[in-house]
């Protein structure tokens, strides 16, 4: 090392190979939170942070960087100056941006391309297109629990929304047993999704703080059932990154049949004991003729979540994490064993356990 001026000057080295340098991102890739967890962020939360951590509006992220990926050619200066609804039409400005829409598709893609991260897409719910009906599921408003907020405040942790926050049925917060709220508690304004200077844990409308350690008055009650669709919903988030290469409708329907041929036998025997029906056996019987409409006819319509999945694994006493992950055979075994089966459908003694 020799000193020239007040500069140093180092040996130089010469590479027999170019150093391979890793490929850089054009925006921060920031690593979503909550993967493989009930509490995956949603795809409109990771826009909002992505955006906090660049020190920009989303309208300037979503309209400066995400827009010329979407448009292509179309994209002018002009464009970009404008707000986010130029973009992200009303419908795509809901939560509903974190469901199977087309644009949710295109936005993941996009971010995908800036971030280069491969994993953006389990933050909606796009990879069960097709097999999951859309219709319902998604609210037309945002809805948030204050006292999540409140508690990531406290203990200095990041926030975000939740992709379990935009379903239409998670009424609850079930870390902190309270309704979510959406609308805000000091403008009573009702909250987007996304909007063109939204702030992750305040009011896009009046800038005020939505968190709050305040709880309700009564506490609130749900039942059995709402409390398993909640959780059920929570496990389809969280199982979504492992089932996503053997997923399809078909390999979903093969276990809607099983799950049919064993409600068949509960139902059967319940008529073979000769008691009036209860209300369960009947429900069983409406479960086996709505199984049997969708494994018999083909028709290749998505399925229903809420009215379907969800309430035929909460009657066979399985998670929807075991209805997707487990394989035939052991889901065939599980189901037999929860609904007490043993013994073959047709067996006239049933009813005598032999
Ligand atoms: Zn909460
Ligand atoms: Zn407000």
């Amino acid at each position: 090392m020799t000193e020239i001026g007040k500069f140093n000057r180092y040996r130089q080295f010469r590479l027999s190979q170019p150093i391979q340098l890793p490929e850089i991102s054009r925006l921060y890739s920031l690593e979503p939170i909550g993967l493989k967890t009930p509490f995956t962020e949603s795809l409109s939360s990771y826009v909002l942070r992505l955006a906090q951590a660049h020190c920009v509006t989303p309208k300037k992220l979503i309209m400066g960087e995400i827009a010329p990926l979407v448009l292509g050619d179309r994209y002018t200066t002009e464009i970009a100056s404008k707000g986010i609804s130029a973009l992200l039409p009303n419908s795509d400005a809901k939560p509903g941006i974190n469901g199977m829409r087309s644009m949710t598709e295109v936005v993941v893609n996009a971010l995908e391309e800036l971030t280069l991260r491969e994993d953006l897409s389990f933050l909606s719910l796009i990879t069960w297109k097709g097999i999951i009906e859309e219709q319902k599921l998604f609210r037309s408003k945002k809805a948030i629990c204050p006292q999540c907020f409140e508690e990531w405040k406290l203990r200095q942790k990041t926030l975000y929304e939740p992709l379990l926050w935009s379903f239409k049925d998670v009424s609850h917060c079930l870390r902190h047993n309270c309704q979510l709220t959406d609308s805000c508690p000091h403008c009573n304004r009702s909250l987007k999704a996304i909007a063109n200077f939204s702030r992750l844990g305040f009011c896009s409308h009046c800038k005020n703080w939505l968190g709050s350690n305040i709880t309700q008055d009564l506490p609130f009650e749900i039942d059995d059932e709402k409390h398993s669709t909640i959780e059920n919903i929570g496990e389809l988030i969280a199982v979504t990154p492992s089932v996503k290469s053997s997923l399809s409708l078909d390999s979903v329907i093969d276990k809607l049949k099983l799950v049919h041929a064993h409600f068949k036998s509960v139902f059967m025997r319940a008529m073979d004991i000769y008691q009036p029906f209860s209300a369960r056996d009947a429900s069983f019987g409406e479960y086996v003729k709505k199984l049997e409409i969708i494994t018999e006819h083909k028709n290749e319509q998505p399925l229903n979540l809420i009215k379907l999945i969800v309430p035929i694994c909460y009657k066979s006493k399985i998670t929807l994490s075991q209805f997707l992950l487990y394989d035939v055979f052991v889901l065939s075994k599980t189901l037999q064993e929860n609904l007490n089966i043993k013994r073959a459908n047709n067996s006239r003694y049933w009813h005598w356990g032999l």
